[in-house]
C-alpha cells in the first residue's frame, strides 16, 4: 500500500474528510454544525449545558510506540466524556483540533479519524467543529465536549455530607496496570527488535490502558433507580487524588477500607511482578476513568446489588481527616499523589 504524505492534501481537504464521516445524532440541539464559521446549538430550554476541554500531547499523554492510531482517537473521545458524565450529564456534542507534523500520513490521521468516528459512534456524540493545524513536532489532540442535564440533576464534587457512603464502580489500577506491562514490552523490544512482545496474557488490563470505556452505564442506572450522587468525580488521576478534590471540596474528611476497594487478580498479580503493592496501584495508578461518587446513607438498600458498584468507605467530619483502613485495621493517612500530568513526564 502506498502512503500519503499530509502536505501532499492540505488542512481544507483533512476538515472536509473529517467532517463527511460525521452522523448528527442529536438533531434537535444541531442547528449548524461543521461547514460554517460556528456550530449553533439549540439546548432545551430546561437543561443546562456542561462544558470541559482536554488536551493530549504525543509524549507526554499518549505513546505512539504501544498506542494504535485508532484507539488514541477513541481514547481522546472518551477523556472528554468521562468529565461530562461525572457532571451525571448526557454526552451531546465534541469539537476535535488537531497539531500534525508532516511526519504522519493521510492514512494514519485516517486511523486516528476511525477511533474518533466509532467512539462517537458509540456514545451518540456529534462532531459539531473543529479544526486543523499543522505542528513542527508531535501530535496534538484537543478536544472540547458538552452535554445536557436537568439543573437539578447536576451533580458537583462539593456535595459530600458525613456518613455519605463512597462508592467506585468497575475495579482500580488496572489501567495502570496495563501501562506498566506496555513499558516493560516497549523497552525488552528496544533491546531486540526481534522480540514478539508477550501481550496475551494481559489482555484486560491493556484493553483498560488503551481503550478505557466512560461509565455511561452507570449514570444511567443510578437515574432509573432514582438515586442521586451527592458528590461524583471520574477517576483519572488515581483514587487517592479524587477523594481529596470530593473532601476538599465538600469540607469533609473520610475513612476507606483497603479490602473493599476492588482490585483485579490480574491487577494484583502484575503488581506484584513489579514489586508494587496492589493498593498502591489502586490509590495512586491513573486513567481508569471509572466514577468515585457519594450517596445518603439510608440508598445503600438501593445500590448493594448494583453490578459494577463497590461501597469503599464513607465521608467523615472534617476534623477526622482522610484515612486509609488498611487489611490488619491500621489507619494510613491519604495522600493526594495521584498522577497528575507533570509527574507523567518524568
Ligand atoms: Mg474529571
Amino acid at each position: 500500500m502506498s502512503l500519503t504524505p499530509l502536505n501532499n492534501i492540505g488542512e481544507f481537504a483533512l476538515l472536509e474528510r473529517l467532517a463527511k464521516l460525521i452522523n448528527i445524532y442529536n438533531k434537535d440541539k444541531v442547528i449548524k454544525g461543521i461547514g460554517d464559521d460556528a456550530a449553533v446549538i439549540k439546548p432545551d430550554i430546561d437543561l443546562v449545558q456542561v462544558v470541559t476541554t482536554d488536551m493530549l500531547v504525543e509524549n507526554i499523554h499518549f505513546d505512539l510506540s504501544w498506542m494504535p492510531l485508532k484507539h488514541l482517537g477513541y481514547k481522546s473521545i472518551v477523556v472528554n466524556v468521562s468529565d461530562v458524565v461525572a457532571m451525571n450529564a448526557i454526552p451531546a456534542h465534541v469539537t476535535v483540533t488537531l497539531a500534525i507534523s508532516n511526519r504522519f500520513t493521510l492514512e494514519a490521521i485516517d486511523e486516528l479519524y476511525e477511533g474518533i468516528r466509532l467512539a462517537c459512534e458509540n456514545y451518540k456524540i456529534d462532531i459539531i467543529g473543529g479544526d486543523m493545524v499543522s505542528s513542527n513536532q508531535g501530535l496534538i489532540i484537543s478536544i472540547t465536549a458538552m452535554g445536557y442535564i436537568n439543573k437539578e440533576n447536576l451533580v458537583y464534587r462539593n456535595g459530600a455530607k458525613p456518613n455519605d457512603l463512597i462508592c467506585v464502580t468497575g475495579d482500580l489500577g488496572t489501567a495502570y496496570a496495563g501501562l506498566l506491562i506496555l513499558q516493560r514490552e516497549k523497552k525488552t523490544f528496544m533491546a531486540n527488535p526481534y522480540y514478539q512482545p508477550d501481550l496475551q496474557n494481559y489482555e484486560y488490563v491493556i484493553e483498560k490502558q488503551i481503550k478505557p470505556e466512560p461509565r455511561i452505564d452507570i449514570i444511567n442506572k443510578l437515574r432509573e433507580l432514582n438515586i442521586l450522587p451527592t458528590a461524583m468525580i471520574d477517576i483519572s488521576d488515581g483514587l487517592s487524588s479524587e477523594l481529596h478534590h470530593i473532601c476538599r471540596q465538600s469540607n469533609t474528611g473520610c475513612r476507606i477500607y483497603e479490602d473493599h476497594i476492588p482490585i483485579d487478580m490480574m491487577v494484583s498479580n502484575i503488581a506484584d511482578e513489579f514489586y508494587i503493592s496492589p493498593i498502591t496501584m489502586a490509590l495512586h495508578g491513573g486513567e481508569d476513568y471509572e466514577l468515585l461518587f457519594t450517596i445518603p446513607l439510608n440508598q445503600y438498600d438501593l445500590i448493594k446489588n448494583i453490578d459494577d458498584i463497590s461501597v469503599i468507605g464513607h465521608i467523615t467530619d472534617a476534623n477526622e481527616g482522610m484515612y486509609l483502613i488498611n487489611n490488619i485495621g491500621e489507619a494510613i493517612e491519604l495522600k493526594a499523589q495521584g498522577w497528575d500530568s507533570f509527574k507523567k513526564e518524568e
